[in-house]
């Protein structure tokens, strides 16, 4: 370990530095003795850690995994360990600006509101869009929703959520009537065969992976065409061809149907279809559904018959499966195989989506994107009516449908159905798939308005610019993938003249003249939180039995919680997994099996663009390196993008380790990447992450998206691989 690294972590032991010894941790150095510790939930991904910031003197001096929080048990990953630093990082927004000109809070809030209300009077509601984030705390989500909808009217609300889990919503809802994650961390532990799909966890949800690698009896399957870090600690290693998940899941449900491995009590009591399943299995042939793989029938049928005679399985999934043009489908597949397998709803089993941000659980339920807050369907009288008696408003204010989704919001940008465009903490122009495509979209809107903490590619093309806190400068609660909600706190006040997303939204609901209306009496965000729980009560993600209270108490409860069950009140904990009695928030009352097939990618590698480009991430960096890319040691471990290439294929193009080579797809070309030539991708494929602003793997990838979802397909584009112009070879 390096000196500066040894330094950081307040390891070295230089003459002069001295001891204390902390009532929380025992002897620390005394430059990291804070003097009090603030509680709180990491800002990164969805694990929802709990961490502890130490500060003295008005600055956050350090951060420790909380000892007593049952998701982490004090540890922390490399981006948790450093998050307190993002508190003093460069690149704030620190004033309102409008034009290119600072000005006070309300002459940008009013500016803001007068050019949405003259672009609606003239092209009427439809002409504003709202994108936010799964980075707002819950009570800022639930704010916004009620002000977009209710307030401004507006029909087009969505998030960058749908950039990265759309599909595993979309799929829980054809199978099970509804959107939740089934399952808890601790199914992990309790699993004898845990199968990730496309789930780099040691990368991208690193304090998961002690939870698989503790489980001893456990038998880990990792199915993913690179050899990630979470496939080296696997038992088995499926290395599948990109795009045959679907052929995959559905051999190893024929030999699970053929061995009569089925549980027939679990499909008999709680499912519907499966005559149909069967049918369709019928007609997959292993041998194919191998060659489609490029993984042996033997691999096939072991895993098939270890899944099916484990007591209890956890079948998890991240991007691999959701940035999929077939996502949808392919989680109901997933959603299948663990049915007929009865692996739902019971310890130690269950089809487990693996969220990205730290709040999209949060988004999904109190949010009024793809479904109405606490997941009512916009069709639904009933839940309509209720929302409505609720609310105190007319029913005719709520949407009868959903507004554009995300990918369709661009779309109607370019076909100038929507003026204005309101982005609240997130970056599309490194995001967002095929950037020549969304930053011509950006520069046709009349009005841009971006709400973030920190300068991005994004607020330099905006109108209007809104300093907002970031993670520990606001107070709130996330929900984590296992449906935990936990504190999120307050370290240190904003800097400048930045506020607080909950604040900005009330002061935009208050110049619109709405805020007697929506908001009455509302003082913070706990004040939202008591609504949400109100409006949540008796749904399937009912918070009404979770109190800022019992959070603290407990470290975090899982929903439902419903506040008149005395178990509950007793345990305090919340509910760890659904459907534990087997009945589904379905017509029937019964899980649909779904029948699957592949389709075929339709930008296939080709004469001119021969390899197949995977994208993802790093552990170092969190999306466009916003945050992480100011704090120096995460970008000193990881400072530029690089391009994985087997060294087959980089023997055959002449290139060497260290090369800078540019890529190209039908789209765009991304130039001096730093080639890695490496046996962890497959001959034929590449690896790009796409953290990168300057080498930004979107504007290789191509726009398609899961027609269900929504979702972009960032995991699969036809590219060229040439070494850079003008540069000449390392060797
Ligand atoms: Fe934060 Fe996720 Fe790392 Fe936990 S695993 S410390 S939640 S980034």
């Amino acid at each position: 370990m390096n000196t500066r690294l040894l330094k950081w972590l307040g390891l070295a032991t230089e003459p002069g530095v001295s001891f204390v010894d902390d009532p929380q941790f025992g002897m620390i150095p005394s430059s990291k003795a804070p003097q009090k510790w603030v509680s709180t939930t990491c800002g990164y991904c969805s694990v929802g850690c709990g961490m502890l910031v130490g500060v003295s003197d008005g600055a956050a001096i350090a951060v420790r995994g909380d000892p007593k929080h049952p998701v982490n048990h004090g540890r922390l990953c490399p981006k948790g360990q450093s998050e307190h630093l993002t508190l003093s990082a460069g690149g704030r927004l620190l004033a309102p600006v409008v034009d290119g000109v600072e000005v006070s809070w309300p002459t940008a809030i009013a500016e803001m509101v007068q050019r949405f209300t003259h672009l609606q009077s003239e092209y009427g509601p439809e002409a504003v869009a709202v994108i936010s984030t799964g980075q707002l705390v819950t009570e800022e989500f639930y704010t916004l929703g009620k002000l977009v909808r209710l307030g401004l009217g507006a029909a087009h609300f969505d998030g960058n959520t749908t950039l990265c889990m759309a599909s595993a919503v979309s799929g829980y809802k054809q199978s099970f009537g509804s959107d939740g994650p089934p399952g808890a961390y601790a199914d992990l532990e309790a699993a004898d065969f845990i199968m990730l799909i496309g789930a780099n966890i040691a990368d991208n949800h690193p304090l998961l992976t002690p939870r698989v690698m503790d489980n001893d009896r456990a038998t880990v399957v990792v199915v993913d065409p690179r050899v990630t870090k979470t496939a080296m600690i696997a038992d088995v290693h499926l290395a599948v061809r990109p795009r045959s998940d679907i052929a995959l899941l559905n051999a190893m449900m024929k030999v699970i149907v053929e061995a009569d491995l089925v549980d027939h009590d679990f499909v008999n009591a709680h499912t519907e279809g499966y005559s149909e399943l069967v049918a369709h299995l019928d007609a997959v042939v292993l041998d194919d559904a191998s060659v489609e793989c490029g993984v042996s029938v033997e691999q096939i049928c072991e895993t098939a018959i270890a899944l099916g005679r484990a007591k209890n399985a956890v079948i998890a999934w991240t991007m691999g499966v959701n940035h999929s043009t077939q996502g949808t489908e392919t989680v109901t597949a997933i959603n299948t195989l663990c049915a007929i397998t009865g692996n739902i709803g019971k310890p130690g089993s269950a089809p487990m989506s693996i969220t990205g941000q730290c709040n999209a659980m949060g988004t999904r339920e109190a949010g009024f994107t793809a479904s109405m807050p606490g997941y009512r369907a916009y069709d639904d009288p009933q839940a309509r009516a209720e929302l409505a008696e609720l609310w105190n408003v007319d029913e005719s204010r709520l949407p009868l449908e959903r507004g554009r989704a995300y990918p369709d919001i661009i779309e109607g940008i370019i076909r100038g159905k929507i003026k204005a465009l309101w982005i609240i903490a997130t970056n599309p122009v490194v995001s967002y798939p095929n950037r020549e495509l969304l930053e011509y979209a950006l520069s046709k809107l009349d009005v841009l308005v971006v709400q973030d903490g920190f300068e991005t590619p994004t607020t330099k093309l905006a109108h209007i610019t809104l300093p907002a806190a970031i993670w520990g400068e606001k107070e709130g609660t996330f929900t984590n993938s296992e449906r935990r909600v936990s504190r999120v706190r307050k370290v240190l006040a904003p800097p400048g003249m930045a506020r607080s997303d909950f604040d900005i939204f009330l002061d935009v609901a208050q110049e619109m003249g709405v805020d007697k209306e929506l908001f009455a009496g509302w003082l913070g965000p706990e004040d939202a939180f008591n609504e949400w729980r109100t409006v949540s009560a008796t749904r399937l993600c009912d918070y009404s039995g979770i109190t800022y209270e019992r959070i603290d108490a407990n470290g975090g409860v899982q929903w439902p919680c419903p506040a008149d069950r005395d178990d509950l009140d007793a345990q305090g904990l919340g509910t760890e997994r659904l459907y534990e009695t087997g009945v589904f928030p379905t017509k029937s009352g019964r899980m649909k099996l779904h029948c699957v097939k592949t389709r075929q990618m339709s930008d296939r590698p080709n004469e001119y663009f021969p390899m197949l480009l995977n994208t993802g991430r790093t552990v170092e960096h969190w999306h466009t390196r916003t945050k992480t890319g100011r704090v120096d040691i995460l970008e000193h471990l990881a400072p530029e993008a690089w391009l994985e290439m087997n060294p087959i294929d980089a023997a055959h193009l002449k290139l060497h380790p260290g090369d800078e080579v540019q890529v190209t797809s039908q789209r765009g070309s991304v130039d001096r990447i730093a080639l890695r030539v490496t046996a962890i991708v497959r001959p034929g494929e590449v690896f790009l992450p796409f953290h990168y602003d300057e080498r930004c793997a979107n504007r290789l990838t191509l726009n398609e998206f899961d027609p269900i979802s929504r979702e972009p397909n960032y995991k699969q584009c036809a590219v060229r691989v040439e070494r850079s112009v003008g540069r000449r070879a390392t060797t």
